[in-house]
């Protein structure tokens, strides 16, 4: 032994042998126990904050849900649960286009025009795709100046969980949760470039198609499936010189949509035009959206439609957990290298292999593994 270390041992600063040394930190402190994190708040206290309509705790919901930790998954769920007979008062929008038609702008007015109303107003997005996905919509501080600051709007980026499945699911459970702070218009917010609008419309009530007059007939980049989705198009930045042309526009979008199916609600789309910049025409669109939920909640289609959707929702978490779980599970964690190892080497198909770990895996729920 070193003198060094002979000292040490014998030094009145060092408790004696036999004598339990406290842990210096509070073991559930420690690193990786979420739970136990400085700032963690309870999920009661989040419950509590959000039902009262406080936006930091329903940011902090929001982050709850969006975690992708095991560790915060019962939290998670527990919160979803307490909120969800909250919910489902508000109107969901869906508002899509793409990039430059207008579409903070426009949710920028339409938002304040609902809050002078005396409507809280929530705004979230869909945006799997982007390289904004960090902090869009708040990313960019010239986007929704105004509302942004508004006591009675709450405006959330995109969840950076990556896929548009694990972003999609994280939107649909933060409007619960914005619906439980009393919000009574959700707008969701997607970038019409094709792959998000279905899953919003999964989600939303009513979907809200912006484009811009001049476009021709390539319809400006989006698809022709996303027109057949929308129940509403509104051709925007009609102001200035642009308003003959806007209108000339809407008129060929309306023979457009003539050609279209009739949609299963018997609502038919129609096309308007608005300056979102000018805060014209805003007020017709919000007409028409509260036509559509008129129309659709006399003939029971806003309702069979949100009870569809939470038979989406219902398999999607039935494939998630399931997936998660199998995953997860140690003995296909363990076979799992091996066998991709075989399929790369064509020593094994993929399609045995398959079956062989499903099997294996149920074999062990069977016996409780
Ligand atoms: P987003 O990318 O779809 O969210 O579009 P923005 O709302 O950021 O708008 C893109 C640009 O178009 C901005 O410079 C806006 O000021 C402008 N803009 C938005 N709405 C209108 C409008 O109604 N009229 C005119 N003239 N410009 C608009």
């Amino acid at each position: 032994m070193t003198r060094k270390k002979e000292n040490k041992k014998k030094s009145a600063l060092n408790v004696q042998l036999g004598i339990d040394q406290p842990s210096r930190i509070n073991p559930s402190l420690s690193k990786g126990n979420s739970r136990f994190r400085k700032d963690k708040v309870s999920v009661e206290s989040i419950y509590k904050g959000i039902i009262d309509g406080d936006r930091t705790f329903l940011s902090r919901g929001i982050t709850l849900i969006e975690s992708v930790l095991e560790t915060d998954e019962h939290d998670s769920h527990k919160l979803m649960k307490s909120c969800l007979p909250h919910s489902g008062k508000s109107v969901r929008i869906g508002i899509t286009g793409v990039p430059g038609v207008g579409k903070s702008t426009f949710i920028e007015t339409l938002g304040l025009n609902l809050i002078k109303l005396g409507m809280k107003v929530a705004v979230l997005a869909i945006d799997p795709s982007s390289k904004r996905t960090k902090g869009s919509i708040l990313g960019d501080k010239t986007r929704m100046e105004e509302l942004s600051v508004n006591d009675n709007a709450y405006i959330r980026p995109s969840a950076s969980l990556g896929t548009l499945g694990g972003v999609a699911r994280a939107t649909r459970e933060a409007l619960v949760l914005c619906e439980a702070a009393g919000f009574d218009v959700i707008l969701i917010e997607t970038v019409g470039v094709g792959q998000s609008e279905t899953a919003v419309s999964q989600i939303v009530d009513f979907f809200l198609l912006l484009m811009l007059a001049g476009g021709g007939d390539e319809l400006q980049g989006i698809k022709r499936g996303i027109m057949e989705m929308a129940d509403l198009i509104v051709i925007n930045k009609a102001d200035g010189d642009n308003i003959k042309k806007a209108e000339i526009a809407a008129q060929n979008y309306r023979n457009a949509l003539h050609l279209f199916p009739i949609l299963e609600n018997g609502w038919s789309p129609d096309v308007v035009t608005s300056s979102a910049i000018q805060n014209i025409g805003i007020d017709h669109v919000w007409k028409k959206i509260l036509e559509y939920v008129d129309h659709t909640k006399s003939n029971g289609f806003f309702d069979s439609r949100r009870r569809n959707q939470s038979l989406d929702i219902m398999s999607e978490t039935i494939e998630e957990s399931l997936r998660k779980r199998f995953i997860n599970s140690p003995s296909i964690l363990s076979l799992m290298d091996g066998y991709k190892k075989q399929i790369l080497d064509d020593e094994l198909n993929p399609y045995d292999v398959a079956g062989e770990l499903i099997d294996k895996f149920l074999k062990d729920i069977e016996e409780n593994k």
